[in-house]
């Protein structure tokens, strides 16, 4: 099932427990916006390429639209569509006052340059600068992109309508302390709000982790701290396992030693090699998918032995694994709450920027904490009033808030 229709499903199956009158189940489906650019640079050897970049604004209701940018070859309209919609759920999930967007640029960011990627964001921001905004829509990165993507967004946008720094989250560093640990780092809080509902704690659970770039890492690198053992991981290049345990700093030394510092995780020596689609089957208390959507599907499902999955990544898994998953007893805490530290400490940044204020990164991991327990404390009483998973528990709780604001603010002319 493709990436847009398993989330509408989501979406509906919500809309239902909820009872929403057919109409504004309609209106929040589609998308408020949809633009499609074509991005032109000339590559370093002169000769030209074109690429299509796409933004999907998918609701307002609750504040400006808020949401990545992904460089990836696979990016297509559809798949925007449903991570911009996925996003208007996150957002109104972890009670942060956005609506949902996204964007992405059919690229493989790994073949180009460094300026020929300063080129492409720029003429891409170029062609959506009148549509996003600090009180519009604000861009993030994703998959593909990151700080630096969004320095150079930032400035192409401010020689269009004057300093704004507020305009993109995700900054380099000195402008976002935290941000680039947030998703993990929040993927972490939720699995320990999760846990505290079993009376099971990091330490005492062995996790398998698929994806080894932003948020995979960071995840890692957390629950190695809290005593937790990371018995397999994967990236770009392979799988590796080690059933006593990865040493985690170890590795994130050489991924970032091999290759100048854009290494992947292929020959570490303290770990045996092992088929990537092994490892999402492989023996484990907690499966972390960090990497991309629909990876979970009818064909791997009934095989998967993990007692846990938290669903670091949009849309792993697919409707019709969910059901194969749930009849098997997993519990699976969705995407829309799992991941959602990031847009969470993007959310503390705008404020920051726009007060022109910094809070050290302590107030910043505090606050994450704060924002991922309480959001999990409300999806676990919307299950409870509509007799849900988690992931209805997550959808009905998005969905409802944002219908109604929608409501509240109305149609009228
Ligand atoms: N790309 C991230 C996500 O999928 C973060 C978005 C943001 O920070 O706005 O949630």
């Amino acid at each position: 099932m493709n990436a847009l229709a398993a989330t509408n499903r989501n979406f509906q199956r919500a809309a239902r427990i909820l009872g929403l009158d057919s109409k504004l189940e309609r209106s929040l489906l589609i998308p408020f916006r949809e633009i499609k650019v074509e991005c032109t640079i000339p590559k370093d050897d002169g000769t030209l390429v074109s690429y299509v970049g796409f933004r999907i604004q998918h609701d307002n209701a609750r504040g400006p639209m808020k949401g990545g940018i992904r460089y990836h070859p696979e990016v297509d309209p559809d798949e925007v569509n449903a991570l911009a919609q996925l996003m208007t759920w996150k957002t109104a999930v972890a009670d942060i006052p956005y609506g949902g967007a996204k964007g992405g640029i059919g690229c493989n960011p790994r073949d180009l340059s460094l300026s020929e990627l300063e080129r492409l964001t720029r003429v891409f921001t170029q062609k959506i600068h009148d549509l996003v905004g600090v009180q519009r829509d604000v861009p993030a990165p994703d998959m593909g992109t990151n700080a630096q993507t969004m320095a150079w967004i930032l400035d192409e946008y401010s020689k269009f309508h004057g300093h704004s720094p507020a305009v993109v989250t995700g900054k380099p560093i000195v402008r976002s302390l935290g941000r680039e640990a947030a998703t993990g780092l929040g993927v972490v809080f939720a699995t320990e709000a999760l846990f505290a509902e079993y009376g099971k704690s990091i330490s005492d659970q062995t996790f398998v982790i698929q994806g080894f770039g932003n948020v995979g890492t960071w995840a890692a690198k957390s629950i190695f701290e809290r005593g937790g053992k990371v018995i397999a991981v994967s990236d770009i290049s392979g799988a590796i396992k080690n059933s006593n345990g990865i040493d985690i700093p170890g590795l994130l030394k050489y991924k970032d030693d091999v290759n100048g510092g854009n290494g992947t995780l292929k020959g570490f020596p303290d770990a045996e090699v092992m088929d990537p689609n092994e490892l999402l089957v492989h023996e484990c208390d907690v499966l972390i998918p960090c990497a991309l959507g629909g990876v979970l599907n009818r064909e791997n499902a009934a095989d998967v032995k993990a007692k846990f999955i938290i669903e670091a990544a949009n849309h792993p898994t697919d409707p019709e694994a969910d059901e194969i998953l749930s009849k098997k007893g997993i519990i699976i805490l969705p995407d829309i709450y799992a991941n959602a530290g990031g847009v969470t400490v993007s959310y503390f940044e705008w404020v920051q920027n726009i007060q022109g204020f910094m809070w050290d990164e302590e107030k910043v991991n505090h606050e994450l904490k704060k924002y991922m327990t309480r959001a999990f404390g409300d999806i676990k009483a919307m299950c409870k009033i509509h007799n849900c998973d988690l992931r209805m528990g997550a959808f009905t709780l998005g969905v409802n808030r944002v219908a109604r604001a929608t409501l509240l603010r109305g149609w009228e002319a």
